[in-house]
C-alpha cells in the first residue's frame, strides 16, 4: 500500500488539465493542500496496525492486502466494516473524507459489468477488462472519484429528447479501438485529486437513450479531458491553529471529443444495465452516508453542546430536546446502514421484479434501508443548521478576525467581551466561535450542507426508491383486515 507522500508525488507527474479561476493549476498547488491532507488521512490510518481490520481488506483478486477504499466487498463484514471506517475517518477530519466515490463507483461497474457481459452472451469483455483495471487499481492504491451526475439540460426530457444532445455524457463515436465521448459531467468531487475518474450514467435509460449508457475510467489527466475545480477551503489561521483542517474540491469535467479504448470501457449502450449502474452506484453511495453522515452528526452534536455550555445555557430543557433530536437522527442513519450491511447479499432491487440474484457475488447493501437512512440524514441537514445558529446566537455569523484579537487597539477588549460561561477559559470561548463560524457561516460550511443535502441524490430519489421498493399493498391489505373491508389479511406477513 502507498504512504500518503506517495500519493502526492504521483500527482506530481500527471499533466496540468485543471483549471481554477481561470487559470491552469498544478494538482499540488497550495490550494489544494488541504483537499490533500484530508485523503491523505485514508493512507495514515490504513498504515496504523489498530485499524488494519477496519481500514484494510484482502483482494478477492489477488490475495494481497489492500486499502478498503478500494476493495469489493466480499460479504456482509465488509459493509459493516466500510461504514464504521467512513464514520471514524470522517470524525478524524471533522467531515467528508472522500475517498467513499471510488468505492462506491468500483463496487457499481463491478456488478453491472458481470451482468451486461452476461446478457450480451460472451460477446463484450467488459467484466475482465474491469478486473484487469481494478488490479492496478488495488494495488498501485489509486485514488478513484466517481462521474454521475450530467447536466441533465431541461429536466423534463430525457437523454436523447435533449436539445443539445451532450446534457448527458454519450458516446459520440465507435471504433475498432475504442469509442469517443463528449459531454459534461458536473459537481464531481476530488476529481481534481484522484489518479483516476470512474464514468457512469446518472438515470435509467431508455432503448433510444442507449447511447448514454456508457461506463468507464480515465486518468484525472486524460486527454480530451479538461477539468474546471472549485476548491473549498476554511479561512485560513495565522495565530489561532484549529485541529484537522479539512478542504475538499468538486470539478466539472468537460469531456471533448475524448477517446476511450475498449479496454477501459465497462459499459457501452446497454440501456437496462446503464440504468442498473446508476441505481447501484447510487445504492453503495447512499450506503456510504450511513457512515459519514452520523459522523457529521457527532461533530454537529459536540458544536451544538459545546456552544450550549458556552453560554452557559446548557441545563435548559430547550437544549436538551435539541441535543436529543440531532442525536435521534445520527444514530437512527447510523442503523440503517447497519441493517443494510446485515440485509446485505449478491442481490439487487429491481423495480417490477424485487430482489434478484445480481453480479458475480459480492455483496449489495440493502436498498430500503441504505435510502432511508440517506433520506433521513440528508433532510436533516438545514434542521442541524437551525438547532446550531439557535443555541449558538448571533456570534458565530460576526466574530472579528483573528488579527484583531492580536491587535492591542482592540485584542484585550474583544477577549473581554467574548468571556460567557465562568467556568470555561476565554480562550478556548473564541477559538470555538472561531471554529463554530468557519463549519456553519462560511462559504466552504454553505457549500458542504448543500453537499450532504443533494450527495448521493436528493430526497426525491430516494423518496421514489423507497416508495417504489416498499411492500405498501400488504400493509392496506392488513389494514383491510382491521377495518372488516374486503380483501383484507392479518397473515400476509406470515405468509411471506
Ligand atoms: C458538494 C457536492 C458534491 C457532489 N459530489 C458529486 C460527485 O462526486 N459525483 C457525482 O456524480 N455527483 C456529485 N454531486 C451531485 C449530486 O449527486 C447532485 O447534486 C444530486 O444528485 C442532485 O442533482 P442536481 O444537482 O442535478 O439537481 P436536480 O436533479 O436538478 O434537482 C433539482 C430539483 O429538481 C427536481 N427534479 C429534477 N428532475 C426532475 C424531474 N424529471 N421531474 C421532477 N422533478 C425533478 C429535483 O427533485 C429537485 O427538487 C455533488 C453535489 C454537491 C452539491
Amino acid at each position: 500500500m502507498r504512504t500518503k507522500e506517495d500519493y502526492i508525488k504521483g500527482l506530481t507527474k500527471m499533466k496540468r488539465n485543471i483549471y481554477y479561476d481561470g487559470q491552469l493549476l498544478d494538482r499540488t498547488d497550495e490550494l489544494q493542500m488541504d483537499c490533500l491532507n484530508t485523503i491523505g488521512v485514508t493512507y495514515d490510518e490504513a498504515a496504523r496496525p489498530e485499524n488494519q481490520k477496519l481500514c484494510t481488506a484482502i483482494s478477492h483478486l489477488t490475495g494481497e492486502r489492500i486499502n478498503r477504499f478500494n476493495h469489493i466487498h466480499q460479504n456482509k463484514e465488509d459493509l459493516h466494516n466500510k461504514q464504521d471506517m467512513t464514520r471514524m475517518l470522517c470524525q478524524k477530519v471533522g467531515g467528508c473524507i472522500q475517498r467513499c466515490m471510488g468505492i462506491d463507483g468500483t463496487n457499481a461497474i463491478y456488478n453491472v459489468s458481470y451482468e451486461a457481459d452476461k446478457a450480451n452472451k460472451g460477446a463484450t469483455q467488459y467484466h475482465e477488462n474491469f478486473k484487469k483495471w481494478l488490479t492496478r487499481f488495488q494495488t498501485e492504491d489509486l485514488i478513484g472519484c466517481c462521474a454521475q451526475t450530467d447536466t441533465k439540460g431541461d429536466r423534463m426530457l430525457r437523454p436523447a429528447e435533449q436539445p443539445n444532445p451532450s446534457a448527458y455524457v454519450r458516446i459520440k463515436e465507435r471504433r475498432k479501438d475504442g469509442i469517443i465521448v463528449e459531454g459534461c459531467k458536473l459537481h464531481i468531487s476530488e476529481a481534481s485529486v484522484a489518479d483516476e475518474i470512474l464514468v457512469l450514467p446518472t438515470r435509467a435509460l431508455r432503448p433510444e437513450d442507449k447511447d448514454y449508457a456508457v461506463a468507464f475510467a480515465v486518468p484525472g489527466d486524460w486527454d480530451g479531458m479538461k477539468q474546471v475545480v472549485t476548491i473549498h477551503n476554511f479561512r485560513p489561521r495565522e495565530h489561532y491553529k484549529r485541529g484537522f483542517v479539512p478542504g475538499y474540491t468538486d470539478s466539472y469535467l468537460l469531456f471533448d471529443n475524448c477517446f476511450v479504448p475498449w479496454e477501459r470501457v465497462f459499459l457501452a449502450g446497454e440501456n437496462l444495465m446503464g440504468g442498473a449502474c446508476a441505481l447501484l452506484f447510487a445504492l453503495f453511495h447512499r450506503h456510504s452516508y450511513s457512515g459519514c453522515k452520523p459522523a457529521i452528526g457527532d461533530v454537529i452534536l459536540g458544536a451544538a453542546a459545546l456552544a450550549a455550555e458556552v453560554n452557559n445555557i446548557h441545563k435548559e430543557s430547550h437544549v436538551r430536546e435539541k441535543l436529543a433530536e440531532i442525536i435521534m437522527t445520527i444514530e437512527l442513519g447510523y442503523a440503517a446502514g447497519y441493517t443494510a450491511s446485515d440485509l446485505g447479499k449478491p442481490e439487487l432491487y429491481i423495480p417490477g421484479m424485487g430482489f434478484v440474484p445480481f453480479g458475480p457475488g459480492s455483496y449489495i447493501p440493502h436498498s430500503i434501508y441504505c435510502n432511508v437512512g440517506r433520506c433521513l440524514s440528508g433532510e436533516a441537514v438545514f434542521r442541524e443548521a437551525e438547532i446550531i445558529c439557535d443555541i449558538a446566537g448571533g456570534i458565530i455569523a460576526t466574530f472579528p478576525h483573528e488579527k484583531d484579537f492580536k491587535n492591542p487597539e482592540t485584542g484585550e477588549q474583544l477577549l473581554k467581551y467574548t468571556k460567557r460561561n465562568p467556568k470555561m477559559s476565554v480562550e478556548d470561548q473564541a477559538n470555538f466561535w472561531r471554529f463554530l463560524g468557519d463549519v456553519f457561516c462560511s462559504a466552504t460550511g454553505g457549500i458542504m450542507n448543500v453537499g450532504n443535502y443533494h450527495g448521493g441524490g436528493s430526497p426525491i430519489m430516494e423518496q421514489i426508491a423507497i416508495t417504489t421498493q416498499y411492500d405498501i399493498e400488504s400493509r392496506k391489505k392488513l389494514v383491510k383486515y382491521h377495518a372488516g373491508m374486503s380483501g383484507g389479511d392479518r397473515e400476509v406477513f406470515s405468509k411471506k
